[in-house]
């Protein structure tokens, strides 16, 4: 298996994740969650949708001019007014978008094929003419013709974008699909390809590292997977998988991952469900005698990896399936010390 080493995350929590219904972030809130995705160490934030609002442009412009080390990327549509928008909150770059799928240009855009990539070579030069980061993202990716796909990203390639995006919009493909589609793209295409995966199907993380094994070198991700209807690939999910399952180090600040999901439930208003991988609750809790007894001895043996590395921490509790070893130890925690019998009883 062939990864990258210049794999780039682009971290879409405040705008993809903003969109989760019900969620709306206060500055603060944004500010916090853009900081702490900073210490982490992540390389690019999409900070918002600047045209949407007086108030989305406030919030952008505030992270943009924090002195954050990551980059700080804005979605706009095809529109100048939309990448001027984006200018104007002083990002490094934007994501441009437009529907490329049948069912987007009949339903959504009303334009032809050919409209598409008008737009798209109108915008990726309106932005590269004033100096910005480009990513070119044909939404709904994974549901359009693939001859058309190699088109318009023919187009944003020429026009000097610095990336395109398969957008998985409805969470679509599965992760064969993926791998084929990422395999034919790269052979005609020398621009940096990335990937923005759903989870409508429970895919989003696999489909994300088979796309990067496939030759995609940009992930987008959200903490705790939040994001429209399903949600998108988890950020936690996927660097823990590729850390410890895949063996490759990207060099992030696990040790973070705990507080960033607890600062982005809180600020969303969305629960950790007690089993979500890495960041839920139960996650490293044991209760059965066995597992307890095993992992008082030696932790690895009912976990994949220490607590620590992702800010949890392991925990015992007393339940109908605790054994005696479980029940002294959380006596210990208490000093409180019994005879056998005591302990039996
Ligand atoms: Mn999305």
């Amino acid at each position: 298996m062939k990864f990258p080493e210049d794999l780039i995350i682009y971290d879409t929590t405040l705008r993809d994740g903003e969109q989760t219904p019900g969620v709306c972030f206060s500055l603060n809130d944004k500010l916090e969650i853009a900081r702490k995705l900073d210490q982490f160490k992540i390389h690019q934030i999409e900070a918002g949708f600047p045209i949407v609002s007086q108030r989305e442009r406030e919030s952008v412009k505030a992270i943009a001019n924090e002195g954050l080390d990551a980059d700080i990327i804005a979605l706009t549509r095809t529109k100048p007014e939309d990448i001027d928008a984006a200018i104007d909150c002083d990002v490094d770059g934007i994501i441009t978008f437009v529907g490329t799928s049948d069912i987007h240009l009949d339903h959504k855009m009303h334009i032809t094929r050919q409209d598409a990539i008008n737009l798209c070579e109108t915008a990726v030069d309106y932005a590269k003419d004033h100096g910005l980061y480009v990513a070119f993202s044909a939404e709904d990716a994974t549901r359009t013709d693939i001859d058309f796909l190699k088109r318009i990203y023919g187009k944003a390639e020429e026009c000097g974008a610095d990336r395109v995006h398969i957008a998985d919009t409805t969470g679509a493909i599965t992760p064969q699909g993926i791998d084929y589609l990422v395999r034919e793209l790269v052979k005609d295409l020398n621009v940096m390809l990335a990937l923005h995966c759903h989870n409508d199907f429970g895919l989003a993380v696999i489909n994300s590292i088979t796309g990067i094994l496939a030759g995609a070198r940009g992930i987008s991700t959200t903490v705790n997977g939040i994001g429209e209807r399903a949600g998108n690939a988890s950020l936690e999910e996927l660097i823990m998988a590729l850390r410890i399952l895949y063996g490759k180090d990207y060099g992030f600040k696990t040790k973070y991952i705990k507080e960033l999901s607890d600062i982005v439930s809180k600020a969303s208003g969305l629960p950790i469900p007690y089993n979500k991988p890495v960041v839920g609750n139960n996650v490293f809790r044991h209760e059965s005698g066995i597992h307890v007894d095993a992992v008082i001895e030696e932790p690895l043996c009912y976990e994949p990896y220490v607590p620590e590395l992702v800010g949890q921490k392991r925990q015992l509790v007393l339940g109908k399936h605790s054994g005696c070893r479980a029940v002294r130890a959380k006596l210990n925690e208490c000093e409180l010390d019994v005879s056998d019998e005591e302990l039996i009883e």
